[in-house]
């Protein structure tokens, strides 16, 4: 029994799967745990972008692009020296320069902020951006592409005034958003939690227990009202503040964090952040922001790791890399001519179609798409040819679809794109 289950476990490991798909690749040559992104993967990564985007606009986030690096002096002021020094690549000596690559994007974000004289009436100022981050995770530690050493975070930072009930609907919006992305992705979350300090092992927080409570009460109530089934984590906070973490339980039984909602009253105040007030003619003329830390998906790495295991390879359709496999039944030239006729007509509507290969036979093309997880397999022999039509299956609907009109197909294609929302109108549910 025990074996099957381990049988199961490696068969579904993101490692295991990605051999037949191709999304990634790590060469010792280039460095242990520094992932490629080949074709198949990296466009899957461009569409999650491209949708992130768009959902990041309907909530009005702004987008902005910081470098890799930065000085050793601006580490020492985010507290990552102190308190992360140990996943940080060491840093690199240009002149009388200590530069280091960036764990985090936080600081950076800050300096966008500084640069752009905000006043109370521009917050939140909601910041974005896809990061590249490296850190040194042990040897021990790194694995396929869920834990690794060069890593692209969808990243972002809201910046808003000390104000509770500002704060509690930020945070509340920052939920709607991941659950809408989650839900697009297909992405089953086991659990979430509410990720605390531990009073016992004050060494990797800051010593202010009141901040502490306060700002754990206004993540836990921001739950309670949601009505959210969560568990308290003690000692799971982030060395700046409480966190509420979306978890997921791997293949191998890992459990780990896919997005993340953190609280930072301190941040602000260590970049000496300022907006001015609408106190102004009572001589309060600047205030400082606090930070909302937003991963909405986490990793680009890690969010495909767990869909592949989830899903065991099928992405969702509007994700395949290859959404739908033509199949030529016979070797008649008629039939090639109207397979051709198919495939431009189905590429000119934005479908990422593709033609078996006639140098296989055709059971061997049919075993390829399987193993490829191409989504629609439409076949096409002599009746199709003559009656002008189509007949294809989609793996998750075994139920094969005889002589249909190819609007027919074309329909059922923008319905599996859009199988989820329409973001803006469902997010409160
Ligand atoms: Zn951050």
């Amino acid at each position: 029994m025990a074996i099957g289950k381990n049988k199961t476990f490696q068969k579904n490991d993101h490692r295991e799967i990605n051999k037949k798909l191709k999304f990634f690749h790590f060469s010792e040559n280039v460095g242990s745990s520094l992932p490629i992104w080949l074709p198949n993967g990296e466009l899957v990564k461009h569409l999650i972008k491209q949708y992130l985007k768009k959902l990041e606009t309907e909530y009005n986030f702004n987008f902005v692009t910081t470098p890799v690096l930065g000085k050793i002096e601006m580490y020492k002021t985010s507290g990552h020296l102190e308190h992360y020094q140990e996943y940080m690549f060491p840093a690199i000596k240009v002149n009388e320069q200590k530069l280091m690559l960036r764990p985090m994007a936080c600081p950076h974000h800050c300096k966008v902020f500084c640069h752009q004289n905000y006043s109370y009436q521009d917050l939140p100022v909601r910041m974005s951006e896809n990061v590249l981050l490296f850190r040194y995770e042990k040897s021990g530690a790194i694995h396929g592409l869920e834990r690794v050493r060069q890593m692209e975070l969808k990243d972002a930072h809201i910046f808003l005034p000390k104000n509770k009930s500002i704060i509690k609907k930020e945070i509340t919006n920052c939920f709607f958003m991941i659950k809408t992305a989650l839900r697009k992705l297909g992405l089953k979350i086991d659990k979430i939690y509410l990720s605390l300090h531990d009073s016992e092992n004050m060494k990797k927080y800051y010593h202010d227990i009141n901040l502490w409570k306060k700002t754990e009460n206004i993540l836990e109530e921001v739950l309670t009202e949601l009505k959210v089934t969560f568990e308290k984590v003690k000692g799971e906070a982030a060395f700046y503040g409480p966190k509420i973490d979306f978890q997921v339980n791997t293949v191998l039984q890992h459990d780990v964090t896919i997005s993340t909602i953190q609280l930072d009253f301190l941040l602000g105040e260590k970049f000496k952040l300022k907006y001015r007030t609408k106190k102004q003619n009572k001589g309060e003329i600047f205030a400082t922001p606090i930070v909302v830390h937003l991963g909405t998906i986490g990793t680009y790495e890690r969010l495909l790791s767990l869909l592949l295991e989830q899903k065991n390879g099928w992405l969702p359709f509007w994700l395949s890399p290859a959404q739908i496999m033509i199949f030529s039944m016979n070797n008649d030239e008629t039939t090639k001519k109207y397979a051709q006729k198919v495939f431009e007509f189905l590429k000119s509507h934005d479908l990422r179609v593709e033609m078996m290969d006639v140098n296989k036979k055709i059971s061997e093309n049919i075993k390829l798409a399987w193993e490829r997880k191409v989504p629609v397999h439409i076949f096409l022999g002599k009746q199709e040819t003559e009656s002008k039509t189509i007949t294809y299956i989609h793996h998750n609907h075994p139920q094969t679809k005889h002589n249909k009109d190819i609007f027919q197909l074309i329909d059922q294609c923008q319905k599996w794109m859009n199988n989820i929302e329409s973001e803006k109108n469902k997010k409160q549910k």
